[in-house]
């Protein structure tokens, strides 16, 4: 048993040594399940649904409760499984800490609520996902929180806005579902100038394709139902950053209680272990898939950041670690009638609000991401009500050529 302890404990000290050079399907496959080995020599995580974790004595008890003892009391607060899952997407981010959510909303809210107050002040962009839209136009003003949404790109503004002051910067990038890119290296500088904390949201990107705390961000989150679960078949949120920063937000959870559920934990723990083989495949796939749609007569605008004429190319390969992810959005001529015919005739892609899985699934904005928006909103955001968000799968990528080509057929 000695051996066993120490066998485990140095390859842990190698793993932090080394972690430089340790690749990132590595991380996926090993990242936060050295200890778990130790459940009856599994090779798997097991899905522990204890609600309770039981003590012999009193003093270890209590030990652990307030923290100075490894060990797990109540699964609202931590839980075995759903601790692996932190621990692999902290070492994948290359973050001190992580903790997680109930989803990838709940990660937001609960970031949000522990660093905002009445009469603070937060600066983010017009494009991020509806739902993020919605907690900064309807949840955030009633507390009194001031709520300066800048065009995405113009960075000026931003910078003004920020120079003003607030508490929180709040990015995503790239954007859902019109694919922008914003600078975080930029505004991280100009937010801590004005002691701004940096919140990314990393989703649409994934931490293969991009660290947003080695570019200066506090905190990257992710809604974990996407990528990195990658099957469509559990909701999860998960948040990464410093030690203080991540025990801050854990503490608003665990009170809040929008804790995820360990069944979920690890069926997100099962599919980050392929994370890197399905993002190569789908940055892949993306870029023919963006290339093909480029030429296409029925197609008005294609917005892919890997495109050269997407207008913010340049900074997407500069912060970018080399893919540009599987997601991208088109406007086809003829606006929502067109789509309206156009996305029932694919063959291979799910007509859903969902995205980041193996399927390819396919949605305009109306009914995926700004159905919480009203027309006048989505037409504010500038959002065609022609575009259509495509989330590449790891099918064969010809066929999803052929699969557009023979929609766009029907339409022409
Ligand atoms: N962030 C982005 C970029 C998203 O696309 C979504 C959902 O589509 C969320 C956050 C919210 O995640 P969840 O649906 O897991 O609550």
């Amino acid at each position: 048993i000695i051996i066993f302890f120490y066998t485990q404990r140095n390859y842990k000290r190698l793993l932090m040594l080394e972690k430089k050079h340790i690749g990132q399907s590595t991380q996926s496959i090993w990242g936060g399940e050295q200890e778990h080995e130790l459940y009856e020599r599994s090779t798997q995580v097991p899905v522990v649904h204890s609600v309770s974790f039981a003590y012999k004595d009193i003093d270890t008890w209590h030990k652990v409760a307030l923290g100075e003892a490894e060990g797990h009391i109540y699964s609202r607060n931590t839980n075995p499984t759903v601790r692996a899952f932190e621990d692999k997407v902290k070492e994948l981010e290359g973050a001190e800490a992580a903790t997680s959510f109930s989803s990838g909303m709940a990660a937001i809210s609960n970031t949000l609520a522990t660093f905002l107050k009445p009469g603070d002040r937060i600066v983010s962009i017009k494009d991020s996902y509806g739902g993020t839209n919605v907690i900064f136009n309807e949840f955030l003003p009633p507390l009194n929180i001031d709520v300066s949404l800048c065009e995405t790109g113009n960075y000026e503004q931003i910078e003004s806005e920020i120079a003003k002051g607030c508490k929180v910067l709040y990015l995503e990038t790239p954007t859902n579902p019109t694919i922008k890119i914003t600078d975080i290296k930029r505004l991280s500088v100009a937010a801590k100038k004005v002691g701004a904390l940096v919140v990314v949201d990393n989703t649409f990107a994934t931490p293969i394709n991009q660290s947003p705390l080695a570019l200066g961000a506090d905190i990257t989150l992710h809604s974990a139902s996407k990528y990195l679960g990658g099957h469509a078949d559990a909701l999860g949120g998960v948040i990464c950053g410093n030690k203080d920063l991540v025990k801050k937000v854990y503490h608003y959870r665990e009170i809040n209680g929008a804790t995820l559920a360990p069944m979920d934990a690890y069926n997100l723990l099962r599919g980050m272990k392929t994370l890197k083989l399905r993002v190569e495949r789908q940055n892949e796939s993306a870029m023919l898939i963006a290339t093909f749609l480029e030429n296409h007569p029925l197609v008005d605008q294609v917005n892919y950041p890997g495109l050269e004429s997407h207008p913010a190319h340049e900074i997407a390969k500069e912060q970018m670690n080399g893919g540009y992810g599987g997601m991208l959005s088109f406007s086809v001529k003829g606006g929502l009638d067109s789509i309206k015919k156009f996305i029932p005739k694919l063959k291979y892609a799910h007509m859903a609000a969902n995205l980041g899985c193996v399927e390819t699934v396919v949605g305009p904005p109306l009914t995926t991401s700004h159905v919480e928006c009203s027309a006048e909103e989505r037409k504010a955001a500038g959002i065609p009500e022609g575009l259509v968000r495509y989330s590449t799968g790891i099918e064969d990528v010809a066929d999803l050529i052929a699969d557009l080509e023979q929609a766009f057929k029907e339409i022409s």
